[in-house]
């Protein structure tokens, strides 16, 4: 089958490149320019691709075509049928006299489109750079750089001349380190070609590599994938065993217990919350990273999940004296959500505001109806977090510079979890906060719940 990828290029020293390749070449006269220009649009007109002519400073349009011409007789019907055109330096590449490579770089992108658009293969380009003075040589030289990383993988294939006589040795070596194939022409000979042949071997023996890698790392993904969900789920079950028994042996289901024995049994229960907490996350992130995190949407009032959930908190709270102060406007209305996964983002949020707050400070927590939506509201007056990172701490594994030598523990995933939570369910989640001072986190839930929560990966997982 043929390789639609591979083009013909028709030059007698290099044959076929693939679609992406950025070629240079230097030439002495324009009688060598031409050697290499007439048969490479010759070649890209009968191969159905569009070409696109920027000609040398020196040249007329009018002397540019007959010239072609001569080795193309019917180039004329190639222009009626719009597969060429020619263009002076100073329409294509100056812009009031001034050369702005994004724009240039956009308007290679425009014709390529274009191109394709009409019906064409692709987009065979030669640019000739004979008008670039020392002034400019850095902006060119950096605009040549960014088509090479542009044009890889596209339908786009482009000669870059220069002639010699205009550039130093210093500029000759900047050309040819930016296109992967550089050619001379010189009193009609060829003098020199960048080994195309060892680099393909090259790049094919990293490609190599990179895929015995890659195969590797998805083995190892996989196995981590699958000890998480079956540590997690053998994890929790025997944790909700001693969860649902001690705290039935608080409330004295089993008979009276003393004072010290309740005070034991509260560690116990605070602990077995807290390695729940870690295991959803870790639950939810092997579910997010394989996209199949489910909801399982109820109807619940607010004042039962906020109950549900301090029932949680309020015993760590209470570990370090920090005083919650929980208000619920009246009149809210039920919501529908995964109970189980909103409870996951208060407790994580919550979790973060007792974990980053000195012993014997407090807690806010507001619940009120804003719009068409609930807004949470956690305030705590601890660490606080600095502004440049406000930005950051929804990113996975993210965890401020601040708090690492602070022996605080934490494995940066709770606020990303919770962000994929919420905006699963059509809400949004932000932070306030100042160093020293505090943390505001708020989110919101909408009133008129979405009908099926979706993770949107890419906007939730950075
Ligand atoms: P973890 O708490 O497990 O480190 P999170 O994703 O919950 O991970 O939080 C990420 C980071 O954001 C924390 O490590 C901390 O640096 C910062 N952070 C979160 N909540 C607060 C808060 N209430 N006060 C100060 N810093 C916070």
């Amino acid at each position: 089958m043929e390789n639609t990828n591979s083009r013909k290029l028709g030059l007698e020293v290099i044959k076929e490149v693939p679609w992406g390749t950025h070629l240079c070449f230097f030439y002495d006269s324009i009688d060598d320019y031409f050697d290499i220009i007439k048969p490479y649009i010759k070649t890209g007109l009968e191969n159905n691709e569009f070409c696109s002519w920027i000609i040398p400073k020196a040249l007329e349009k009018e002397k540019a075509f007959e010239i072609l011409q001569t080795a193309i007789p019917n180039l004329d019907c190639y222009q009626r049928k719009r597969q060429i055109e020619i263009l002076q330096y100073s329409e294509f590449y100056l812009n009031k006299e001034r050369f702005d490579r994004d724009a240039v770089i956009a308007n290679w992108g425009d014709k390529l489109d274009k191109a394709l658009s009409a019906g064409f293969d692709g987009l065979r380009a030669e640019g000739d750079l004979s008008w670039v003075g020392m002034n400019r040589w850095r902006l060119v030289k950096d605009y040549e750089f960014e088509i090479g990383n542009i044009i890889f993988n596209k339908k786009f294939l482009v000669i870059c001349s220069y002639p010699l006589k205009k550039i130093g040795a210093s500029e000759i070596i900047d050309i040819i380190e930016n296109h992967q194939f550089a050619l001379i022409r010189r009193n009609e000979k060829w003098i020199y070609a960048k080994s195309f042949v060892d680099m393909m071997d090259k790049l094919l023996e990293i490609q190599n590599h990179i895929r015995r890698e890659n195969i590797e790392l998805i083995k190892q993904e996989a196995l981590k994938n699958t000890l998480f969900n079956v540590s997690s789920h053998e994890l929790k079950t025997p944790l909700t065993s001693i969860k649902g028994y001690t705290q039935m042996l608080i409330k004295e289901q089993f008979g009276i217990i003393n004072a010290q024995q309740k005070e034991i049994l509260n560690v116990l229960k605070r602990n077995t919350e807290h390695l729940d907490s870690i295991i959803n996350n870790y639950l939810s992130l092997v579910q997010l990273q394989a996209g199949t995190m489910k909801f399982m949407v109820e109807k619940i009032p607010l004042k039962s999940l906020i109950e549900n959930t301090m029932d949680i908190m309020y015993p760590l709270a209470d570990s370090k004296k920090i005083k919650i102060d929980v208000r619920l406007a009246d009149g809210l209305p039920p919501l529908g959500i995964d109970v189980d996964k909103i409870k996951q983002v208060l407790i994580n949020i919550i979790g973060n505001a007792i974990k980053f707050s000195p012993e014997g400070t407090s807690i806010n927590i507001n619940v009120k109806k804003k719009n068409e939506y609930i807004l949470f509201e956690i305030q705590d007056f601890g660490l606080g977090i600095p502004k440049n990172e406000h930005g950051k701490i929804f990113d996975m594994f993210f965890q401020s510079e601040s708090i690492r030598n602070k022996n605080i523990k934490g494995s940066g995933l709770g606020l990303s979890i919770s962000k994929a939570i919420v905006e699963a369910h059509g809400g949004r989640i932000w932070v306030d906060s100042k160093i020293g001072k505090g943390s505001k986190f708020s989110f919101t839930l909408p009133i008129k719940p979405v009908k099926a929560p979706k993770i949107n990966l890419i906007k939730s997982l950075h």
